[in-house]
């Protein structure tokens, strides 16, 4: 388990370190604004749509390890996706990261390293502000996010 841990850890730092997507989209059909009051973790979430799928996907933001990190693996993860797929992605996502025994980890892909987050509860809402924010444009909001 030590060792599954520290492959967890080196993934969540390689990911803060070299973050992927980590840009604006100049020509994003929303973008969307994220702000997590608990850490100080600021995010802005530029999404490109082609028809119902995700055709690309950015951030910029400031925060903590765990903040920016999720963020990075959450672009890589709904890319190339449809709504319907990355809608299913943020709830399992979301379970995963409460506990709930109803998530399936099978389809979380690489986005499951975080699941040890969850023995922390103070980190959770570093691990969701992403999704949050995703989960947010995609329904078409535009007031800024808080996970508050
Ligand atoms: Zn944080």
């Amino acid at each position: 388990m030590s060792d599954l841990r520290e492959l967890y850890q080196e993934l969540i730092l390689d990911h803060h370190k070299r973050p992927r997507n980590c840009h604006a989209l100049a020509d994003a059909d929303c973008d969307l604004e994220g702000y997590n009051p608990l850490c100080g973790d600021k995010l802005h979430l530029y999404v490109k749509m082609d028809g119902d799928k995700v055709a690309d996907i950015g951030f910029e933001g400031s925060g903590c390890a765990i903040s920016v990190a999720s963020a990075s693996l959450m672009t890589e993860a709904v890319k190339g996706r449809t709504v319907e797929q990355a809608q299913n992605l943020i709830n399992n996502f979301r379970d995963m990261i409460t506990g709930n025994s109803s998530a399936d980890p099978s389809t979380l892909g690489k986005t499951a390293v975080l699941a040890g987050v969850r023995e922390f509860p103070t980190r959770v809402k570093c691990a969701t502000l992403a999704w949050h924010t995703l989960r947010a444009a995609l329904d078409g909001q535009h007031e800024p996010v808080s996970t508050e």
